[in-house]
C-alpha cells in the first residue's frame, strides 16, 4: 500500500483549498490554508500561469490527497468507473467514497483519514464480524462495520465519536454511537460526495 508521506498542511496549500486531512483541526485557525494562503515554497508566489493542463492535473491531485490514494491505485479506481454503467465522474467518487477507510471516517469513528487507516491496518475493524485490514475494501449496501471487540479498540473509538460528534453523517450510513456500528444503507450518489471536485477535469485528463 502507498502512503502519502508529504507533510498535510502543505498538501492543502499547494492545492489552495482545505483538503481537511487532519481532523478537527481544519476547523480551526491552526489551519494552515487559512493563515497562509499561498503556495509553499520560495518562490511560490510568483509562479507561472496554470495552463489547461495544469488546472486538469491539479483537480487529480486534489482528489488523490484526499482520499490518501497513490497515482496506481488512482488509474485502478478510474479503469473500474469506466467499465461500470453510468456517468464515469460520478462512478469514480462513488469507488472512493465506498472505500472502508472513508467509511470509518465518514461514520465519526476515527480522528482523521489517517488516523482511520491505521486502525484498520491494525486490524481494529469488522465488516459483518470479520476482521478486515484492508483500507481499500468496498462495502456494498446491508455491510455492518464496527470496531473489534477489545476494550482499549472500543474507548478509542468512542473518544473519536465524541470528538466528532456535531460532524454530519452522511444519508447512506446508519451510525449507531451507543452500539458502535455503521450500517451501510444505500449507494453513496454525488451529491453525497462532500468535496468541491470537478471530476469531468478528471476524466477529460486521464481519458487521453
Ligand atoms: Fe489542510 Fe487541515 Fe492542515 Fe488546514 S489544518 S491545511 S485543512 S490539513
Amino acid at each position: 500500500m502507498s502512503r502519502i508521506i508529504d507533510p498535510k498542511c502543505r498538501l492543502c496549500r499547494r492545492e489552495g483549498m482545505k483538503l481537511f486531512l487532519k481532523g478537527q483541526r481544519c476547523f480551526t485557525e491552526k489551519c494552515a490554508v487559512s493563515r497562509r494562503d499561498y503556495p509553499p515554497g520560495v518562490h511560490a508566489q510568483k509562479r507561472a500561469k496554470v495552463t489547461e493542463y495544469g488546472v486538469r492535473l491539479r483537480e487529480k491531485q486534489k482528489l488523490k490527497r484526499i482520499y490518501g490514494v497513490g497515482e496506481r491505485q488512482f488509474k485502478l479506481y478510474f479503469n473500474e468507473a469506466e467499465r461500470l454503467r453510468g456517468n464515469t465522474g460520478e462512478n469514480l467518487m462513488v469507488l472512493l467514497e465506498r472505500r472502508l477507510d472513508n467509511v470509518v471516517l465518514a461514520s465519526g469513528f476515527a480522528l482523521s483519514r489517517n488516523h482511520a487507516r491505521q486502525l484498520i491496518n491494525h486490524g481494529h475493524f469488522r465488516v459483518n464480524g470479520r476482521k478486515v485490514d484492508v483500507c481499500s475494501f468496498q462495502v456494498r449496501p446491508g455491510d455492518v462495520v464496527m470496531p473489534g471487540t477489545r476494550e482499549n479498540t472500543r474507548k478509542m473509538v468512542s473518544e473519536a465519536i465524541e470528538v466528532n460528534k456535531s460532524q454530519s453523517i452522511p444519508a447512506w450510513l446508519e451510525v449507531q454511537g451507543d452500539t458502535l456500528t455503521a450500517k451501510i444503507v444505500g449507494i453513496p450518489r454525488r451529491e453525497d460526495v462532500p468535496h468541491p471536485i470537478q471530476e469531468q477535469l478528471i476524466i477529460e485528463l486521464c481519458s487521453k
